[in-house]
């Protein structure tokens, strides 16, 4: 038996180092490795499974070429010389007719790892095609919203809790998407540390915390100014700290928090008035308070005006200076590596964007040249982005060359004309630096690649040498290429010897000392000059947002979604063991609800809007309010009754960094009819 260092690849903030056992070239087991104080020894429940994924017998084998409709997942297995022909030779076409901007290629979050993802986006950068606004399905409106806060700058350590005197995880259902943070928040909960969960659901973790907050979707921001709002009137803010690392908070002080007296910010949020008092003055209290800022506050309307409300609580009581004290949405952007060596080697520096969320809007009616050439890796798009119905009207077109590259044949490779068969992390290895802690660690390959499969580098490799791209980067090895992220990298990691990390295990990268600020005043920003010029509102509020008021006077219900906890990402769909112990994709639904509908636990229910419909199981229970419709999970449609939740979703923008609105979706719940 062998024992190999990897690390795990998941679209997760943990990325743990993990330890595979590999025997007889399959891997037999994988655990937690010790060496990572965070991961700290274990993995979660979904990926101690993942020698299932690897060894699926799901997995796709060989590249394939369609031979039914687009959509019905019909094809023929053929060679990869003849696929990458055939790629190359229709990319060719398509630029010679109309352009590079007519080609459009990412990789996304499924592998996480900078060579493989970040490669695949250097091969259509060289190329000058049009680009991928990357990330708007998921989290660029809570980091548009740190930016303008805080600044490009990781946020406080999550081992930091062990010196918390106080625990917020504020929109984040930590024992679904955070574990390795949850541990170390229940081992801080048993020296007497109190933990308080603000979410519109009762999750298990808040079901595990001392005190649950249910708010209403969408209030977030009117609670923290109403928290504001009382820490300034008990005299609780900390006006040293105030006065030297923020600015403007007199303007807040006196132009927005009058508004949000414990009243009004009870009839807003649907809390008591004694409990969002009780919130103000723990929170007061405490010195080192920590807020883990959960994304899901932000996927809707007014989202960044959400996650700057809840970011500015730790600036106003200083808790941002002192160690176990601040808040933490991303680590990343303290790793600075060298990244344009690889995602950006060649090419124009601007070419055309086509946000990911809109997608299916690009691909139906961008002009001048229309999209016809499209290449997808490490992304399930026909599941997880809004208004899913669309892209996929999209995906259906004859006349445009889709080629997927996925480890299985997803909903999106359905619609491909040529799929090619991805390796997974553990046949990869690869350069991870974590987004929601401060390691970065180099992944060994576990396994050789299943039958003919391939990773999204080397594939990425062979196109740029058959698109005749001459750029080092594409003849590179993976050791090489490590060598060009360092070339130049500074903070944390700065001075690092790239040739020593293949053999170091996990490497600590945190920033020392309290929170650094890298906004425009290199301080903390209540008032943001630069969201003034750009015509957005410079200091957090909270108002109704008039489209959602008039969809809540049409539809009775609000979409809330949430991570599944077997099921959090579409990629663990081919783990049975995974998709049983998740059970049938259901909604959720408050008895009241049900009872005034006539429906019963376990029912087929059809879920509609404008948008259309989809069919899921239905569950009662009293986790969530009147009003709500939960929905775990982005459950492909052959697990469904009927659909994916996402084809009821619009594909508005937030706020702030155009990101998807998913939690701004009404609609109601009736018995299932085919
Ligand atoms: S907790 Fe996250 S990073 Fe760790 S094993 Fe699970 S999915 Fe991977």
């Amino acid at each position: 038996m062998q024992t190999i260092r990897v690390v795990c690849a998941h679209d997760c903030p943990d990325m743990c180092s993990m330890l595979a056992h590999v025997e007889g070239g399959r891997v037999v087991r994988i655990q937690g490795d010790p060496a990572n104080p965070l991961t700290a020894g274990f993995a979660c429940a979904k990926v101690n499974r993942d020698h299932e994924l690897v060894h699926s017998t799901q997995r796709l084998a060989t590249p394939l070429r369609r031979v039914g409709p687009k959509g019905e997942g019909k094809f023929q297995p053929f060679g990869w010389d003849e696929a990458l022909d055939q790629i190359v030779a229709r990319w060719k076409a398509i630029i010679a007719k109309d352009g590079p901007l007519a080609l459009l290629g990412y990789a996304y979050s499924a592998h996480q790892g900078q060579l493989n993802r970040g490669l695949v986006n250097g091969l259509f950068h060289a190329l000058g095609t049009s680009r991928l606004q990357a990330g708007t399905v998921c989290d660029t409106c809570c980091e548009t919203a740190w930016d303008f806060t805080v600044g490009p700058v990781g946020g406080a350590d999550p081992e930091s809790v062990a010196q918390s005197d106080l625990i917020v995880s504020w929109g984040a259902d930590l024992m679904a998407t955070n574990v390795h943070l949850w541990a170390k928040v229940e081992d801080a909960r048993k020296k007497g540390v109190a933990v308080i969960v603000v979410d519109p659901r009762r999750s298990r973790t808040a079901q595990r915390a001392d005190w649950h907050i249910p708010i209403r979707i969408g209030t977030d921001a009117a609670l923290a100014l109403g928290l504001m709002h009382i820490l300034v009137r008990d005299g609780l803010c900390d006006a040293h700290y105030i006065a030297n690392n923020t600015v403007g908070f007199d303007r807040l002080k006196a132009e927005v928090l009058p508004r949000f007296a414990p009243a009004r910010v009870a009839e807003i949020t649907g809390l008591a008035v004694s409990d969002v008092e009780r919130f103000a003055a723990l929170y007061g209290q405490a010195k080192s308070s920590f807020i883990r800022l959960g994304e899901g506050m932000t996927r809707l309307a007014g989202g960044g005006q959400a996650l700057r409300a809840v970011a500015l609580l730790p600036g106003v009581t200083g808790a941002y200076g002192r160690p176990g004290g601040g808040a933490l949405l991303l680590t990343a952007a303290s790793c600075e590596l060298n990244y344009n060596a690889i995602r950006k080697p060649s090419g124009p520096d601007a070419t055309r964007l086509v946000n990911h969320l809109r997608l299916g809007e690009a691909l139906l009616e961008m002009r001048d040249p229309p999209i016809r050439g499209l290449f997808i890796a490490s992304n399930n798009p026909a599941v997880t982005n809004p208004d899913a119905g669309k892209l996929r009207r999209a995906l259906a077109r004859e006349d445009l060359f889709t080629v997927v590259h996925d480890p299985f044949l997803s909903v999106t490779a359905r619609y491909a004309d040529i799929v090619l068969p991805a390796a997974t992390y553990l046949e990869t290895e690869d350069f991870y630096r974590s987004y929601g802690s401060y390691y970065m660690q180099w992944g060994h390959r576990a396994v050789a690649p299943f039958a003919q499969s391939r990773s999204n580098l080397e594939v990425a490799q062979a196109l740029a040498a058959r698109m005749g791209l001459k750029d080092p980067i594409f003849a590179m090895s993976p050791e090489a290429m490590l060598r060009e992220l360092f070339v130049d990298a500074t903070g944390t990691v700065e001075g690092t010897d790239p040739d020593r990390l293949r053999e170091a295990g996990p490497i600590r990268i945190a920033p020392k000392g309290g929170q650094h600020f890298r906004t425009a005043s290199g301080k903390l920003e209540f008032h943001s000059a630069a969201m003034a010029k750009l015509g957005l509102p410079p200091m957090p509020d909270w108002h109704p947002d008039p489209q959602e008021e008039a969809d809540a006077r049409r539809w009775p219900l609000r979409l809330l979604t949430a991570p599944g906890y077997f099921q959090s990402h579409t990629a663990y769909s081919a783990v049975t063991f995974l998709r049983t112990r998740e059970g049938e994709p259901c909604c959720i639904l408050h008895p009241d609800e049900a009872d005034a509908r006539g429906l019963t636990d376990g029912q087929r229910v059809r879920l509609f809007n404008d948008l259309g419909t989809v069919g899921l199981v239905l569950r009662v229970s009293d986790e969530v309010r009147p009003g709500v419709v939960l929905v775990p999970g982005q459950r492909p449609d052959e697990e469904a009754v009927s659909g994916t939740i996402n084809m009821l979703c619009s594909d508005r923008f937030t706020d702030v960094g155009e990101g998807a609105t998913y939690q701004s979706t009404f609609l109601d719940v009736a018995a299932w009819r085919a």
